[in-house]
């Protein structure tokens, strides 16, 4: 379970989202290109999205 905010990288959004990683990492990548126009690659996303999670859970995945 990860939550991602949009406000965190800069944007004056109130957009929220929490869920699992891939859900998370896909609903935010739409929201980016929906909202913001802004077509980022689900490569990044997940990286920014993986260190939003606590170290332990990182090497389960
Ligand atoms: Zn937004």
């Amino acid at each position: 379970m990860v939550n991602i905010r949009c406000e965190d990288y800069g944007f004056d959004c109130d957009y929220s989202l929490d869920g699992d990683v891939d859900s998370v990492v896909y609903g935010y990548q739409s929201h980016m290109t929906d909202e913001h126009g802004i077509d980022y690659s689900s490569e990044t996303l997940c990286k920014t999205v993986m260190k939003k999670l606590p170290k332990q859970v990182h090497t389960n995945i």
